[in-house]
């Protein structure tokens, strides 16, 4: 097999007979092939897609998911699988058509374990309510990928990452088992409720991140933990990012691990301002680093705090400030959230969520300002100065055509990937960031990585046109 390996994207359509099969294993209300189609044209990407599908199929397990694979695959139909569409790289878009696959009716939690610390659910749960039933149990899931109504299976299928990485990881560092299905409809179990396994390719893995292009997700165990102590805030304002920045590793070497280090500039935090009128504590500095600890009590707070202004305050912080209350504390999580409804509003032209090594994010920023000016068009950036993870949203409105678009996004992940990046740190490639991925992944890798595909889905029926 060599480089020049064809993939298959001549599909065919639906037809009434092979409708009326697949109610046969969903049932009448399990499909969905007239009104209501334009709510699975598009996902959260900023990329105005509007492909509709032909169908929507709602499986209610994975037998069911398997019976509908068999016969899209054995017809050549192609097939999207779909979580809740909060994705922000066109993944759950079916532009090719076909059926969109959504796990909206596989919401159950199936078990929760206590004795090995983990969950089963299906793969439709939603992130937010999966949280809550497991609180019940005393457990917890730390990590918080941005979007709480996004599901378990769509995390998984994109390996989502979110603020708190610094300290647990990603999606793949949670997934301890995954039951999936092949194109073919082959039902298998990766992992289990095990901490160590050394028996063979780590399918598990393999799936986790493979954005729907290799199996659909059916089940999903994910490994819980105690609940934490209180969470604590610390603010820091700073002249300059790369003052910022340069604290990130000293804080870390001190043996201090928050939860999360964010990092954020005057630009965006004026634009949320005029977006929702909520006045930002100790305003007017170019860069802040925003912490979050995990404490037992709040003395311990404080003498972290105290370790972590001093070392910021020797070099470059301006201040620290700790919001005084339980509301003050809110509302400044809140204004963290608000960028990315802020920068939708504000009309972005695309996003990027380029990641660097940690040490270059200010390297990077300074450099993408550049390009930006170079362009004429404004890049807000902000992002996880914990783990590199740069958010970089060109905004409009513009007279800027889409091939500028693209040319000023392939300058910015070139320069991420030239301080030794990659394209993308949570949000997956998609539909849209396809054209970029020979930027960040040799020719050989790319190969491989069909090769895998070819034998996961010999037929390229599942989620076709996205990631290779
Ligand atoms: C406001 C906002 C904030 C966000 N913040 C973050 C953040 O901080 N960090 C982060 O990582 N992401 C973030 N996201 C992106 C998004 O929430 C994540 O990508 C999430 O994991 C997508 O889950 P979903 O259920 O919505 O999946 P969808 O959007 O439905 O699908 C995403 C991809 O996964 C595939 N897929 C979905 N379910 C399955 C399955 N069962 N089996 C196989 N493939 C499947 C789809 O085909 C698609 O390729 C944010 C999104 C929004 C709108």
């Amino acid at each position: 097999m060599g480089k020049n390996m064809t993939i298959q994207t001549e599909y065919h359509k639906l037809y009434p007979d092979l409708i009326k099969r697949m109610k046969l294993i969903v049932g009448e209300k399990g499909v969905l092939f007239d009104e209501g189609l334009e709510n699975y044209a598009r996902d959260e990407a900023p990329h105005s897609h509007n492909d509709l599908p032909e169908a929507v199929i709602f499986p209610r397990d994975t037998l069911e998911i398997a019976g509908i694979l068999e016969l899209a695959n054995a017809e050549l139909v192609p097939v999207t699988p779909r979580g809740a569409g909060t994705g922000l790289s066109g993944g759950a878009v079916p532009i090719y058509g076909g059926i969109v696959l959504s796990l909206e009716k596989m919401r159950r939690i199936l078990e929760i374990d206590e004795e090995n610390f983990c969950a089963t659910a299906q793969a439709g749960a939603v992130l937010s309510k999966f949280c809550e039933e497991i609180d019940k149990h005393r457990l917890y899931y730390p990590l918080y990928p941005g979007e709480m109504s996004a599901t378990i299976g769509g995390n998984v299928a994109t390996n989502a990452g979110g603020m708190r990485a610094v300290k647990y990881g990603v999606t793949r560092n949670f997934v301890m088992g995954l039951k999936a299905v092949l194109p073919s409809g082959e039902i298998i179990s990766t992992g289990g409720k095990y901490v160590k396994s050394s028996t063979g390719y780590d399918l598990t893995q393999l799936l986790t991140g493979s954005e729907g292009t290799l199996a659909i997700i059916s089940e999903v165990t994910l490994r819980l933990i105690n609940p934490p102590g209180s969470r604590e805030i610390l603010l820091i304002p700073f002249n300059s990012l790369s003052e910022a920045i340069r604290c990130v590793p000293i804080i870390l070497k001190e043996r201090i691990l928050p939860v999360s280090i964010e990092f954020m500039e005057a630009d965006i935090l004026g634009l949320v301002k005029d977006y929702t009128g909520n006045e930002f504590p100790i305003p007017g500095y170019p860069a802040y680093l925003m912490l979050m600890i995990e404490v037992d009590n709040y003395d311990e707070f404080g003498s972290i705090s105290e370790r972590i202004s001093e070392i910021c305050l020797k070099n470059g912080a301006v201040d620290t400030y700790v919001p005084g209350s339980e509301r003050a504390k809110r509302r400044l999580l809140e204004t963290r959230e608000k960028f990315y409804p802020t920068l939708q509003h504000r009309g972005m032209l695309d996003l990027a969520d380029v990641v660097v090594p940690r040490s270059k994010i200010a390297d990077f920023v300074e450099e993408v300002k550049q390009i930006s000016r170079n362009y004429g068009i404004p890049v807000i950036a902000y992002g996880h100065a914990g783990d590199g993870n740069v958010h970089l949203h060109p905004l409009g409105p513009n007279i800027a055509s889409a091939s500028v678009i693209q040319d000023l996004q392939s300058e910015i992940y070139q320069a991420g990937i030239k301080m030794g990046g990659t394209i993308s740190g949570e949000h997956g490639i998609g539909a849209d960031k396809r054209k970029y991925m020979p930027l960040a992944v040799s020719p050989e890798s790319i190969d491989l990585m069909k090769r895998v595909k070819k034998a996961f889905d010999p037929n390229n029926i599942l989620n076709p046109g996205k990631v290779l």
